[in-house]
C-alpha cells in the first residue's frame, strides 16, 4: 500500500484535513460546511464529474425527475446564496403555488394551498449538482480527487480513530491501493454505501438496517416541450394512491425548453422502457392529461427505467460503539422511496447537522472525539420525520414488505407526512377538493 496521497500534516491536527466520500448532493454540501472549519477538504469521487451538466454513471437516478421541496431549497440557498437565481438564469423554471401545478391524487384534482412547500422550482438534477460543484471549485477551499474509489478506512493504532481512506484508481490496470490521510471522514456514497462492511472489517458493529419496500418502479423520457402547448399548467403530477391506484406520472419543465416525463408504478407494476409500452402505460393512468400532453410531443431520449427505490434506513444513531471521526450521511443513512421526493432534502440536512455539531465540538474544545455519535443522533433527529412519513405512506400498499419491525403505532404515524398535508389542505378550503381548470 503506497502513501502517494499522504497528507503532509501527519499529526492529528484540530480540524485539519477532512475527506468526503462521494461528490453528489450530500457530499458536496457537507464539503461546503467543512470548508469553514477545516484547513483542507477533499472530495473523493469514483466518477469524473462532468464539465457541464450531464448524466454520469455514479448517479443513475439523475435521469429521472427530481423535484426539490422548499425545505431543501432553503438549506441549499443558505449554504450557497444566490444558487436558485443562478439556476433560473440557466433554464430552471419557478413554479408558483396552486395555479401552476396540476395535482391529481385519490380520485380528484387538488389545489394544494401549501403547494409551494412541495415544489417551487424545477430543472434537471445534473443542473443542480453541477451548479454546486462549480461553486465549490471556484469559491471554496475544496479539492477533488476524481476517478478514485474508496474501498475501506484506516485507523490509529488502538483502532479508535479513523485516520484516512483506502483508495483505488478507477481505471488503473493495477489493483494497488493508496491511502489518503484524514482527521475526519464522511461517507456520502449513496444508497449502495459499503460503510457497514468497512466498519465490520475494523471490528465495529455495523448498523441495524430497516427496509420498507413498496416496490416502486420508474420510467423516464425527455421530450421537447410542444410549441403549441396551451400552458394550463407548468407541472403535472398524477400521484399513485393506495390501495389500488398503483400508477402515476409527472411532467416537469427542465432547461432547454424540455419536459422530463416520469411514469411511476407501485407494487411491482413497473412502467415499461419500450417506446410503445411507455405510451401505453401513460394512456392507462387514471386521468388522460399526461398522455394527451406527450402523445404527439417529440421525444428526445428513449425511456429509461429504475427500480432500486426501497426505503432503507441504516441506524447509525444507535451504534453501541463509534469509530471516532467517521460520519455517514445522505442516502447512505436515509434512502427514501423517491416517490415522496424528499431524498435531496434529507441529503442536505446532513450539512445542517454537521454545522451544528462542529460548532458544539469547537465550543467544548472536544476536537473530533464524540463528533460521530453526536452527528448521527442529530441527523436522525432532523430526518426521522421524513422517514416515518415515507414508511407510513408505503405501509398502505398491500405489496409492501418490511424486513424489520419498523412500524410505529398508527396514531403517531398519522401526525406525520405527505398524506396529512393533503388532508389538512383539503379541510382548510371552503369547497373541499377543488377542481383545477385543466381539461
Ligand atoms: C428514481 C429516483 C428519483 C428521485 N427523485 C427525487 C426527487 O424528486 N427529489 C428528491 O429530493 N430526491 C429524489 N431522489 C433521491 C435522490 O436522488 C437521493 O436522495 C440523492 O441523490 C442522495 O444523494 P447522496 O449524495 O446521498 O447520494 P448519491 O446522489 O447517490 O451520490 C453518491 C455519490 O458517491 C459516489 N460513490 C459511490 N461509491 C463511491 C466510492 N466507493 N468511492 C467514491 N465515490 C463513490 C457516486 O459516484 C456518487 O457520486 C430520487 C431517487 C431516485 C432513485
Amino acid at each position: 500500500m503506497s502513501e502517494k496521497f499522504a497528507d503532509t500534516n501527519q499529526q492529528r491536527a484540530k480540524f485539519g484535513h477532512a475527506v468526503v466520500i462521494g461528490g453528489s448532493i450530500a457530499g458536496l454540501t457537507a464539503a461546503r460546511v467543512l470548508s469553514d472549519t477545516f484547513a483542507r477538504v477533499t472530495i473523493v469521487e469514483r466518477d469524473r464529474l462532468p464539465d457541464a451538466p450531464d448524466f454520469r454513471r455514479g448517479t443513475p437516478q439523475a435521469r429521472h425527475s427530481h423535484t426539490l421541496p422548499l425545505r431543501g431549497e432553503r438549506i441549499l440557498e443558505e449554504k450557497f446564496p444566490g444558487l436558485f437565481d443562478e439556476l433560473c438564469t440557466n433554464g430552471a423554471t419557478r413554479i408558483n403555488g396552486g395555479s401552476e401545478m396540476a395535482f391529481y391524487l385519490a380520485g380528484g384534482w387538488h389545489e394544494v394551498k401549501q403547494q409551494s412547500t412541495l415544489i417551487s422550482m424545477t430543472c434537471s438534477r445534473p443542473l443542480i449538482e453541477h451548479a454546486i460543484y462549480q461553486r465549490l471549485v471556484t469559491q471554496y477551499r475544496v479539492e477533488f480527487l476524481q476517478e478514485y474509489e474508496t474501498v475501506g478506512l484506516t485507523v490509529d493504532r488502538l483502532g479508535r480513530y479513523v485516520t484516512g481512506v483506502r483508495l483505488r484508481p478507477r481505471h488503473a490496470s493495477t489493483a494497488e491501493e493508496m491511502v489518503l490521510l484524514a482527521d475526519l471522514v464522511i461517507d456520502a456514497s449513496g444508497r449502495n454505501s459499503q460503510a457497514p462492511t468497512w466498519l465490520a472489517q475494523l471490528g465495529y458493529e455495523p448498523p441495524r438496517e430497516t427496509i420498507v419496500n413498496s416496490f416502486p418502479g420508474y420510467s423516464t423520457r425527455i421530450y421537447q416541450r410542444p410549441a403549441n402547448f396551451d400552458g394550463a399548467w407548468k407541472t403535472l403530477s398524477i400521484r399513485p394512491t393506495p390501495p389500488n391506484g398503483a400508477r402515476g406520472g409527472l411532467i416537469i419543465p427542465i432547461e432547454g425548453d424540455r419536459w422530463q416525463v416520469t411514469l411511476v408504478g407501485m407494487g411491482r407494476d413497473y412502467p415499461p422502457t419500450s417506446e410503445e409500452g411507455y405510451l401505453e402505460f401513460a394512456r392507462s393512468l387514471p386521468v388522460p392529461q399526461l398522455y394527451e400532453a406527450i402523445k404527439d410531443a417529440q421525444p428526445l431520449t428513449r425511456p429509461c427505467g429504475y427500480r432500486s427505490t426501497e426505503n432503507r434506513l441504516r441506524h447509525y444513531d444507535k451504534l453501541p460503539r463509534y469509530l471516532e471521526g467517521f460520519l455517514v450521511m445522505g442516502d447512505a443513512v436515509f434512502a427514501l422511496n423517491p416517490v415522496y421526493a424528499q431524498g435531496m432534502t434529507v441529503s442536505v440536512m446532513g450539512s445542517v447537522a454537521l454545522e451544528r455539531c462542529l460548532e458544539v465540538q469547537e465550543l467544548n474544545g472536544q476536537e473530533i472525539t464524540g463528533l460521530a455519535q453526536a452527528f448521527q443522533q442529530q441527523l436522525s433527529k432532523l430526518a426521522s420525520g421524513l422517514w416515518k412519513m415515507a414508511i407510513r405512506e408505503d405501509s398502505r400498499w398491500s405489496a409492501t414488505v418490511t424486513t424489520e419491525d419498523s412500524s410505529l403505532p398508527q396514531h403517531r404515524l398519522d401526525k406525520l407526512g405527505f398524506g396529512n398535508l393533503v388532508r389538512r389542505t383539503r379541510s382548510r378550503t371552503t369547497t373541499g377538493v377543488i377542481s383545477t381548470n385543466i381539461s
